[in-house]
């Protein structure tokens, strides 16, 4: 079946202006609290989640599976890998293209606003925390809605594989930030069964990150009230 997708290339795509900008700030990680990009993969992965039991209300069908819902973390420091993963809508391959680096999401452009409001004024130049200093970047990431491209404050390379509920195709998503990512057909035996795995491969001075201890003290801090349960991937799962 997946057969004559599979032969279908990868497609490159260039990201969108203002998403290369911010990716260029993420890469070059001028904030100081990298923790965070942890903090807005679950906060996705868990909307994801509450999106997929919001529609199988209506469609049932859509997570006839009735696994539960959740989100698995695998950290993995042989391979410098940390992946999150989640059984919730998922995203068709439009989606993946729009929601992931085409689309100027309002919050982009305000992101981008105060960032270089606050830079001028770590600069030296007066009034730039008129909100009382809240300027700093995990803040702004949060309020701004660019959580996802977050990832690459600690990632050289994020690849996301996802399959929308209802859908017998299955897409990945690849990029190192720098410009442009690729969207692929994935074969269906190698991606969630519904929902997406998203995969960091670390930078080397990341590599903490794919360390259990380190993800389970960063999720206890950030992500305590996720209203979807989170846990570690079990030996070979
Ligand atoms: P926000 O969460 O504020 O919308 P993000 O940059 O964190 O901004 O995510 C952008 C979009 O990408 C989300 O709105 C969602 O449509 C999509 N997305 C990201 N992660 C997931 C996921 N795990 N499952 C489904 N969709 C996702
Ligand atoms: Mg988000």
């Amino acid at each position: 079946m997946s057969t004559d997708t599979i032969e279908q290339p990868a497609e490159s795509h260039a990201f969108q202006a203002e998403v290369a900008r911010l990716l260029h700030l993420m890469v070059h990680s001028v904030y100081s609290n990298r923790d965070i990009f942890l903090r807005e993969l679950i906060s996705n992965a868990a909307d994801a989640c509450e999106k997929l039991r919001w529609l199988a209300v209506s469609d049932p069908a859509l997570n006839a599976d009735g696994a539960p819902l959740e989100i698995v973390i695998e950290a993995d420091p042989d391979g410098r890998r940390l992946t999150v993963s989640d059984n919730g809508v998922g995203m068709t391959r439009q989606e993946l293209v729009d929601n992931l680096g085409t689309i100027a999401r309002s919050g982009t452009r305000a992101f981008l606003e105060q960032a270089n409001a606050a830079k001028d004024g770590a600069a030296g130049q007066d009034g730039a925390s008129k909100d009382g200093g809240s300027k700093d970047g995990s803040r702004l990431i949060g309020q701004f809605g660019v959580g996802f491209y977050s990832a690459f404050m600690v990632a050289a390379r994020v690849v996301v594989t996802s399959r929308r509920a209802g859908s017998d195709e299955a897409w990945r998503w690849t990029s190192d930030g720098q410009g442009t990512f690729d969207v692929a057909p994935a074969e269906l035996a190698d991606a969630p069964v519904r929902g997406t795995r998203i995969v960091l491969e670390l930078t080397e001075d990341a590599k903490d990150y794919a360390d259990e201890a380190t993800v389970e003290r960063v999720v206890k801090t950030y992500s305590a009230h996720v209203p979807v349960p989170i846990r570690f991937a079990k030996a070979g799962e």
